[in-house]
């Protein structure tokens, strides 16, 4: 049993940013969600927090938040310093190997790595199903196959997968991170990468072709000013990636302050489809398309039902293996076929005319 236990202590006096208004749009014209929150995902941020709603641009929003020196504090157990890569070779059963060829057939053809064990077979049983498509192309975020040599930024590049990816599918790759252990390693690992936040390669504009913002842009103080950034540092044609939590989903509607999006107080502003809209045409885009991410309930509701559960002992959700997938989650994964603007992430890909 693990004995980590909740952080009820106050967040430090005088390091609270008290706002009124939506950080994104500016309205005062809110509805509070949930009061009381505290660190039920990583025990570590001291404090209690409140959730607004925005009734403009939907937005939902910490306030008071903690400010910016002195945020560190919620982040004190959150890093991840793993440099390991996920295609590190180890021994696997059969069953193992064809499902790893099928998978890598499927990421050669498409993302022209040279990924083995492989099987050409890979490409159309990976189209029969979906869910492993999906997964695949969520782990490359859809970066686009490339003869020449094109350059690609993840900002927030934590352990650096996605970059590793795309270094293997002839990409130069470029990274910020705000950890230092990241930008270190990252180096080590061939990554053009820099300590900060996007401004940290605001002296290269139109430099990238692809720049990628997966689960980051719900923890910046400003989300339009890095999306005007991301504008800025795209050639004419280049492409923006943005992954983050949905407010809109099936997941918090069903889960409320124990959805795993919630994540207060690191998660400062969570999206949902309208306040994403509204955030991009503040930046600059006018064109982008939403990715399918139907299939993200069945891991984001076994993962906050662990939240719930172990919300009642105070104890460690991610110290034993999450539930299988309850018949909601799978409702739910199907409804937001249809409904996509409920599903528990927002992913979409902008294009800069
Ligand atoms: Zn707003």
């Amino acid at each position: 049993m693990n004995e980590k236990k909740y952080d009820l202590t106050a967040w430090p006096e005088g390091k609270l940013e008290y706002l009124g208004h939506c950080p994104m749009c500016g309205s005062v014209d809110r509805t509070l969600l949930h009061d009381g929150l505290i660190d039920n995902l990583f025990f570590c941020s001291p404090g209690k927090w409140s959730l607004h709603k925005c009734r403009k641009c939907l937005a939902a929003y910490v306030d008071p938040r903690p400010t910016a020196d002195s945020m560190y504090l919620a982040y004190r157990h959150y890093y991840t310093h793993d440099a390991s890569s996920s295609n590190a070779p180890v021994s696997m059963s059969l069953a193992q190997t064809i499902s790893r060829s099928i998978g890598n057939g499927y990421r050669n053809w498409r993302y022209g790595t040279k990924l083995s064990p492989s099987t050409i077979f890979g490409v159309p049983v990976t189209y029969l199903l979906p869910k492993l498509k999906r997964t695949i192309d969520v782990q490359f975020r859809c970066l686009p196959a490339t003869a020449t040599r094109k350059r690609v930024l993840d900002v927030g590049f934590g352990g650096g997968v996605f970059l590793d990816y795309a270094a293997s599918m002839g990409w130069d790759v470029a990274g910020v991170d705000i950890d230092e252990v990241v930008i270190r390693n990252g180096k080590a690992r061939g990554i053009d990468a820099r300590q900060g936040s996007i401004e940290a390669f605001a002296d290269q504009p139109e430099s990238f072709d692809y720049i990628t913002i997966s689960h980051v842009i719900e923890h910046v103080y400003d989300p339009v000013e890095t999306l005007k950034i991301a504008y800025r540092l795209l050639k004419p044609g280049g492409q923006l990636w943005v992954d983050t939590p949905n407010i809109d989903s099936y997941g918090y509607a069903h889960y409320g302050a124990n959805w795993l999006g919630v994540d207060a107080p690191r998660h400062l502003l969570i999206f949902g489809w309208d306040t994403m809209s509204y955030a991009l045409k503040q930046a600059g885009f006018n064109e982008w398309r939403h990715v399918d991410r139907a299939h993200s309930a069945l891991t984001v509701f076994p993962l906050s039902e662990q939240v719930l559960r172990h919300s009642r002992t105070g104890t460690d959700p991610f110290s034993e293996a999450p539930p299988k997938p309850a018949p909601e989650a799978r409702m739910a994964a199907l409804k937001s076929k249809v409904f996509k603007r409920h599903a528990e992430f927002i992913t979409v890909i902008a294009v800069k005319k």
